[in-house]
């Protein structure tokens, strides 16, 4: 018999442990709701739901982290001691990231697992693809059926046929590793629709393809995003920014929409978009001008030798004379030009320069999307941002931003198979050797030239029909079976692009799945895990869960099991040499299990942390399901100026930049601090340290160990003319438009919502649901539209139909329209409480997409959805966007050159139309801005091998294909 509830008195049975003023954990402040982390096994608290009868309720908090963005916080679930039920979801104070708090997406995870629409088992096609009609299959026989593909693409020598194409990863290289097993270079992302432009920009500069900001201790915090609402690291970075202003800092914003970000900034720039790259020129201008630049810094850590080598062999090679050509190259910027080119006053551009060379080394900076993924040559954008640290010394100290590398970590697994011996040209493909991560919106169109075919695709947390641009083309590859031969959609929710796949299987929401993640939230080092939270209270309670599936809902997986199982099946008896990386190492040709693949890591992977745990009486593995967290280090510094111990190597060299390789022994054991570093190179010397006056330190990830102001990648690569940090004209800016067209700005995000994943959470939906385009009144005026009137949006390939919002909050010339709505199914199955149901209609290349109901309240097991109140879910205007690839990066540039006009009396809310012939036609022209390895390799290979890659065949696999005399 369980125990009777009990019932607490006014008095509440916690006070005792009211003493503490501060919460103990990493969250480090008072918040009394919190409970004590002694007394997680057995929590007492009130039922909302008994109301007005106070009724205690025994949990046990367990916790997870959130997978509804890429931050990752910390949550704890609260798991009924009696029916195992997960009740809710709060902050884990214990996480050091996120520190007990969570944005509205955290708790309305809650959501997430009691929806009633969600997918419980997994799914086989009934009709057509497309049509959206279903009957359950065993996860047996799915699995049968993909493994049995893949092996025989394996076998048959077509492994690059075999994709996974992820959106949210939420995890750090679990996946990537099964498809290095496989021997498949078939890792597809979605970053070339988020922040590929961005992570170019740092990356040819520092090494490090992310920032991290130190927020809240800087004087001066510069941001080109909306950082408090919904930029990059969202809530741990959010409450570091409230923090450091706090404590005095400045906070300026460029956006040319009032965000809730702009709403706190001291500074609100409002720039035409495109234009912020001038304005950062024009500060470091001031900054050179006045010498208020850190020139010990500049000169011992940037590769200013390097730039005179090369651009001027002839020049002295003197520090002197780089920084008398560096004020040159710069003087044009000035105050004035900054404002012609972004409409802001000069005065504004000035005072923010001012702000920028007080605040020394405490300028915290960061750009994520906006402007970086918005235009063409976004990537200079965070070039010419991060020039603004470089030139005050403000990287990797206290309140400045660091390389993120020096801010994370990534423990090593348990088993690392070799990266695949193969290139894929359907995501790597020629025309773009310095794209960031592959090429992922080209898909379709280069299956429709025939570059490739897939026999296995699997859609994993993503949803490019939806998500990307120029989804009607994603449509038609996805239908034809030629071009992609099955479709694996795994999801934890019903989206677009499952609606065209083979099987739907349902994987775990954040609550219901295992995950490692590290990400740089602050100047710290920390681990976080994430773990089915029943399964977990389950061990806790002495029950033993040997299969994910026995504690989830119905029969949702997690990925970890499901890519063991699939593994084995796709080479059962180990002649492929696949199965071997997914074997236990304690019970050799047995299944790894999850508990020995995490176990392995934190008892040897993690330093510090079996320790930790011993201090507790716990196990490392014990110690993360109890604590879901593991702090490595707070204030990590300069690992740029880390010593590193030369008279240990036997083998040091030294190159003509001051560059210090080492073949043995390997930089592990010299016991430097637990960063990455770089790979090899051609003559499989590391490089391991760089001499600055004659001492050998750490530096940087980069070719030159130093920050790469001058880029001998992009001099080398096609690149002379954007070596170094410079304005750049975007696709929209007003010498590109033709008369009656202006820049639709199509990238931010709602608060409340995150792309496909949140459309399932009541909560999220109740508080935004729909996304109305950004009209300033004087263009409202000239239009002849009110709010709430009907306009259309025309594109270069179509148009849509949505509402006006007139307001002031945003640029005048400029619209805006946020992606995150505009969620729609053709009908049976998806999710009721954000979809529209459309009818969808194609003769020919023309589309058309019209909305035939919007939401409505309906009956299910959550009275809730009888009280849906809202209507108009919002217009899916990613359909009418034709691919923009950047040259370089390969960032879609999303804004939109538009026309606006008032829409017709036969025009409705949510009308879609697209020609896709003429969205075949913009790729076209796009990829003629490319620069292709063909002609602009120096050394014959197919990508500078030092730059990113998630899988990185062998260097001979670098090599271009010699082509024969008849191509
Ligand atoms: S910022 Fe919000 S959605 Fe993102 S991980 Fe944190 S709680 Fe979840």
């Amino acid at each position: 018999m369980p125990e009777k509830p009990p019932t607490i008195s006014a008095s509440r049975p916690d006070t005792e442990a009211r003493g503490e003023t501060f919460y103990q954990g990493p969250s480090g402040i008072h918040l009394a709701s919190f409970p004590p982390k002694e007394r997680w096994d057995d929590w007492t608290e009130l039922d909302p739901r008994a109301w007005p009868e106070r009724v205690g309720r025994r949990y046990m908090l367990v916790p997870t982290t959130c997978f509804n963005c890429e931050s990752a916080c910390g949550l704890l679930a609260y798991v009924d001691r009696e029916t195992l039920e997960v009740r809710k979801l709060e902050g884990n104070p214990e996480h050091p990231g996120s520190r007990g708090r969570n944005c509205a997406k955290g708790p309305a995870t809650a959501n997430q697992i009691a929806d009633p629409d969600r997918i419980l088992h997994p799914l086989k096609r009934a009709g057509k693809r497309g049509e959206n009609r279903w009957e359950p299959v065993t996860w047996d026989a799915a699995l049968d059926d993909i493994a049995a593909r893949i092996r025989k693409s394996i076998v048959e020598g077509r492994p690059n046929e075999v994709m996974y194409h992820v959106g949210r990863p939420g995890e750090d290289g679990y996946t990537e590793r099964v498809l290095a097993a496989w021997g498949v270079d078939g890792h597809n992302s979605h970053t070339n629709i988020c922040s590929s432009s961005a992570r170019a920009g740092y990356q040819l500069w520092m090494g490090c393809d992310r920032p991290s900001p130190d927020h809240a201790n800087a004087d001066v915090i510069l941001l080109i995003s909306a950082h408090l609402e919904a930029g990059h690291y969202f809530n741990p970075h959010a409450q570091r920014v409230m923090e450091g202003k706090k404590a005095g800092a400045k906070l300026i914003v460029m956006d040319v929409r009032l965000s809730n970000t702009a709403t706190h900034a001291d500074l609100w720039l409002a720039p035409y978009p495109g234009s912020e790259a001038a304005i950062l020129l024009a500060i470091a201008n001031h900054l050179i001008r006045t010498r208020a630049y850190d020139r010990g810094f500049v000169r011992r850590w940037w590769n200013w030798k390097e730039y005179l080598d090369v651009v001027h062999p002839g020049e002295p090679a003197t520090f002197e004379r780089f920084e008398e050509l560096l004020g040159g190259m710069y003087a044009a910027y000035t105050f004035a030009y900054a404002e012609k080119e972004s409409g802001v006053a000069a005065a504004d551009l000035e005072e923010t320069a001012r702000l920028v060379a007080g605040a020394g080394t405490r300028l915290s900076s960061h750009t994520w999307r906006s402007a970086t993924t918005g235009n063409l040559y976004g990537w200079q954008v965070a070039r010419c941002l991060f020039l603004l640290n470089a030139l005050t010394g403000a990287v990797a100290t206290e309140g400045g931003t660091f390389p993120n590398a020096w801010n994370k970590f990534v423990p090593k697994p348990i088993h690392v198979p070799p990266h695949p011996k193969s290139w894929n040209e359907l995501t790597w493909p020629q025309e773009f050797p310095l794209s960031m991560n592959e090429m992922s919106i080209l898909l379709p169109h280069l299956l429709a030239e025939g570059r490739g075919r897939l026999s296995v695709y699997f859609s994993r947390v993503y949803n490019p029909v939806w998500t990307n641009p120029d989804g009607f083309s994603w449509i038609e590859a996805l239908t034809d079976e030629a071009k992609v031969g099955l479709h694996v959609a795994l999801t934890p929710t019903w989206s677009e692009t499952a609606a065209f796949a083979d099987y739907i299987l349902p994987t775990g929401l954040g609550s219901e799945r295992h995950d490692l993640h590290s990400y740089e939230t602050h100047d710290a080092q920390w681990l976080g895990f994430r773990q089915p939270v029943r399964r977990a209270a389950l061990e806790r309670l002495g029950r033993p869960v040997s299969d994910t599936r026995q504690a989830n809902p119905g029969e949702v997986w997690e990925e970890n099991e499901f890519w063991i199982e699939l593994s084995w099946r796709v080479d059962p008896d180990g002649s492929l040499g696949i199965r071997k990386h997914f074997e236990s190492r304690v019970r050799p040709g047995e299944k790894l299990t999850v508990d020995e693949y995490y176990g392995h890591i934190f008892e040897r992977s993690v330093p510090g942390l079996p320790e930790r745990a011993a201090a507790e009486g716990l196990t490392p593995l014990q110690f993360m399901r109890r604590y879901g967290a593991f702090e490595l280090k707070r204030k990590v510094g300069r690992v740029h100026e880390e010593s590193v111990p030369v008279a240990e190597l036997d083998d040091a060299q030294t190159d003509a930049r001051g560059r210090v390789f080492t073949r043995t022994p390997k930089p592990d054991a010299l016991n430097l601090a637990p960063v990455p570093t770089p790979d090899p190179d051609a003559e499989g010397r590391r490089p391991v340290g760089v001499d600055v006056d004659g001492a050998v330190l750490r530096g940087f990830p980069t070719p030159s160990g130093r920050l790469e102001f001058f880029s001998r990648t992009l001099h080398d690569w096609g690149w002379p003319d954007a070596a170094v940090p410079a304005y750049m004209k975007s696709h929209i800016h007003p010498d590109n438009l033709a008369p009656g067209e202006l820049p639709l700005i199509p990238t931010f995000r709602l608060p409340t919502q995150i792309h496909t994943r949140s459309a399932n959470a009541k909560w999220l939906d109740e508080i935004a649901h729909t996304n109305p385009l950004w009209l300033h009144p004087r263009d409202a005026e000239r239009l002849g539209v009110s709010t709430g009137d009907l306009v259309r949006v025309s594109t270069r390939i179509g148009h849509f139909v949505v509402k006006a919002w007139v307001t002031e909050g945003i640029r005048p010339g400029v619209v805006a329209c946020s992606h995150h709505m505009g969620r729609w199914k053709t009908g049976g199955e998806g999710q009721r409480q954000a979809m529209a149901t459309v009818e969808l209609a194609q003769s020919g290349t023309a589309w058309s997409l019209k909305r035939v109901a919007g939401v409505a309240p309906y009956t299910s097991a959550d009275p809730d959805t009888e009280r849906i109140w809202w209507t108009d879910p919002g217009v899916h205007q990613n359909l009418t966007f034709p691919v923009q690839p950047d040259p370089l990066s390969g960032m879609h540039c999303w804004h939109q050159a538009v026309r606006l006009s008032k829409a017709g009396p036969e025009e409705r809310d949510g009308d879609i139309s697209v020609d896709t012939a003429k969205a075949r036609a913009v790729y076209r022209e796009w990829m003629a801005k490319a620069r292709p390895a063909e002609r602009h390799s120096p050394d014959g290979s197919r990508r500078p091998y030092w730059l990113m890659r998630p899988l990185k065949p062998g260097r001979d696999v670098y090599r271009l294909p010699k082509r024969t005399t008849s191509e």
